[in-house]
């Protein structure tokens, strides 16, 4: 039986000390699209008051995080040493690989809106033992779809190529529109998508049907199509991504992407038992405040397949 496009509603979770963010991804109804494992949407909300967005040190494994700032500032620490300052327009790359830890917190000095996409990208086997890596990319390619401000934010289209280095073929592309616009984007059949609105309203022209989407839901599109009909009547932004469907049995449990239940008991009996000398995680340099603490790992993890 062949898939068909499907609504998913995001849900509503507490992102570190308190900050509400919707979560489209992984879902009931779908647990990646391509290597893409988690998805995020936090904001547009207003952090001028209080302590803003304040995610503690915490690990990482078998995966890469992609943080996509569209509106204010965010502050990245990691392990590896890394302090780097997140700007609207640019994305924040982190290749946890075997191990990595890391912070994310509003600067003490900031805009007062903060509006972001965070995201997970799982390992294939072949790197997700691969040592650490963290990367900025403050220019990504921007170009006209249609009447929409395309920014390529992972992989290829038309001729345009993202500098951001993922290990799975995959697409990550923001489309925003100030006014009324319609594009049309040409998708790869072998490609499964993910269409998530960031801001405002837009429809989606499927056959012969236009559909409404509204912030909150992701609309999974199965492989085998090959556009993407959109249109907004006012001013929108939209997140599509796409990959190949992902072939191996991911298990997501935490902050931990691995394919066992040991694999990921040992990671966490690894970050909860750590001493100074841990030479898995390291420690986060400059963040004031504690680390996370990892939940107890269930006796069954749900797959990705
Ligand atoms: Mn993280």
């Amino acid at each position: 039986m062949s898939k068909t496009s499907q609504r998913i509603e995001a849900r509503t979770s507490i992102l570190g000390e308190g900050m509400l963010i919707r979560r489209a991804l992984p879902s009931r109804e779908q647990r990646m699209i391509g290597a893409w494992c988690f998805l995020d949407h936090a904001g547009p909300v207003d952090v001028s008051q209080g302590e803003g967005m304040r995610v503690g040190p915490h690990p990482h494994i078998g995966l890469q995080t992609f943080s996509w700032l569209i509106e204010g500032e965010v502050l990245h620490r990691d392990s590896l040493g890394y302090e780097q300052l997140l700007r609207p327009g640019q994305v924040n790359l982190m290749t946890a690989g075997q191990g990595i830890s890391h912070s994310e917190e509003s600067p003490a000095q900031r805009p007062p809106t903060l509006h972001l996409a965070q995201l997970w990208i799982a390992l294939p086997d072949s790197h997700r033992h691969s040592v650490p890596a963290f990367q900025h990319y403050p220019d990504l390619p921007i170009f006209a779809a249609g009447g929409f401000t395309a920014t390529l934010l992972v992989g290829e289209l038309n001729q345009h190529v993202s500098p951001v280095a993922v290990h799975s073929p995959l697409l990550g592309l923001d489309l925003s529109a100030t006014t009324a616009a319609s594009a049309v984007i040409p998708l790869r059949a072998d490609f499964e998508y993910g269409v998530l609105v960031l801001e405002g309203n837009v429809e989606i022209t499927e056959a012969t049907q236009s559909e409404a989407l509204a912030s909150g839901t992701l609309l999974y599109l199965p492989p085998g199509q090959t556009k993407l009909d959109l249109h907004c009547k006012a001013a929108a932004r939209v997140l599509l991504i796409g990959g190949t469907p992902f072939e191996e049995n991911v298990l997501l449990w935490w902050n931990f992407v691995g394919r066992t239940r040991d694999e990921i008991a040992a990671a966490t009996a690894t970050w909860n038992g750590r001493t100074g000398a841990d030479t898995v995680f390291g420690d986060v340099p400059g963040y004031v405040g504690s680390a996370l603490v990892a939940p107890a790992v269930p006796t069954e993890i749900r797959s990705s397949r």
